[in-house]
């Protein structure tokens, strides 16, 4: 058996999924991802998502399905008085969780406390909003929530916004689907930028990434995507914006979502890791090995059997190294590559 090797996880929606705090303290069987597996499974730290969804929930993928693939609608959009009350109830339950840990779960502000959980034995969490619906357009609401922790904004989910569209689930379908950045959506980039935000392009539509790419002077991030030739679905990231993401010396979290892993778009678990570590080679080798890393969508998606759950990802790290990555290369995968991004980002 290896050593145990620690890692940053670009992407979960746990805290939404959980049925309260306690139950994410001290474990359960819900959830992909608890406090007493993940610290187990040598998860250092994760980006825990806010996600705020749709009243009427989510419309069924195997309704829009055909022989052909899917084109799953977008949602509408959702007003910021609804959202806020659901990114509040998640970003206390974060806080709450911290003050009931005992120590053993922290918010991360800063690298040097990112550093420290990955020497140590807690579980770091970079927070995340998914989606800027909870941000007004004034902005005002993001020096708020920045100052209560707030690290990591996703400008869209997969539904429009004030400040852009998201990319709809269509498979197969390229991501150039729909306008780019409002008004409002470049004066959020350029704030979260003054202030240190990271922001996560996963969702994004392809016009609205060409637009950060143009703004932005932090690193270009794609929290959890996979590789478009290697499943052509919309939320996944193309060869040309790729290199984008290396030329600005920006990384991809690779996921394990399976209707974004394999070549027929389909969700069906049946997935081997050799077809995860695919994607994650096919980065590699397009842009190098200092822009790929980890972004499992844990809580957030159907994941591969051959993963399960947060236990899984050691046994995708050796996969990994079984197939010829050193171990260098794989601690860059595992935490190395998070850690200069942020290190380039945040304040
Ligand atoms: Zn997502």
């Amino acid at each position: 058996m290896n050593v145990l090797m620690k890692w940053i996880d670009g992407h979960n929606d746990t805290i939404t999924r959980v049925e309260n705090v306690e139950e994410f303290i001290k474990g359960n069987h819900n959830t992909h991802i608890d406090l007493p597996r993940a610290r187990r499974a040598g998860l250092g730290a994760g980006f825990f998502a806010m996600f705020s969804p749709n009243d009427e929930g989510m419309p069924k993928f195997s309704d829009f399905q055909n022989e052909e693939g899917y084109q799953f609608p977008l949602p509408d959009a959702l007003p910021i008085e609804k959202s806020q009350l659901m990114t509040n109830e998640w970003f206390s339950r974060l806080i709450q969780a911290e003050k009931q840990s005992g120590g053993a779960f922290t918010l991360i502000r800063n690298t040097d406390e990112l550093e420290e959980c990955l020497t140590g034995d807690r579980l770091g969490a970079i927070v995340h909003m998914e989606g800027a619906e909870s941000i007004d357009t004034d902005l005002n609401a993001l020096d708020v929530y920045y100052e209560a922790g707030l690290r990591s904004l996703g400008i869209v989910w997969s539904r429009p916004n004030a400040f852009a569209t998201g990319v709809p689930y269509h498979f197969p379908s390229t991501p150039d689907l729909g306008e780019g950045l409002t008004e409002a959506g470049r004066r959020l980039v350029k704030k979260c930028n003054e202030l240190g935000i990271m922001l996560d392009l996963s969702h994004l539509n392809e016009k609205g990434f060409w637009d950060v790419v143009k703004l932005s002077d932090a690193p270009i991030v794609a929290t959890h995507s996979n590789v478009h030739k290697l499943c052509p679905i919309s939320r996944n990231i193309t060869d040309e914006q790729l290199d984008a993401i290396a030329a600005s010396n920006g990384v991809i979290g690779v996921s394990y979502v399976v209707n974004m892993l394999r070549e027929d778009g389909k969700i069906d678990s049946d997935v081997p890791l050799t077809v995860v570590t695919d994607h994650i080679r096919y980065v590699i080798d397009r842009i190098g090995i200092d822009h790929v890393a980890l972004g499992s969508d844990f809580d957030g998606a159907t994941i591969p059997d051959s993963i399960k759950d947060v236990g899984g990802v050691q046994g995708l790290l050796q996969h990994l190294q079984a197939e010829g990555l050193s171990d260098d290369d794989v601690k860059k995968i595992a935490y190395q590559n998070w850690l200069r991004v942020l290190e380039h980002t945040w304040k």
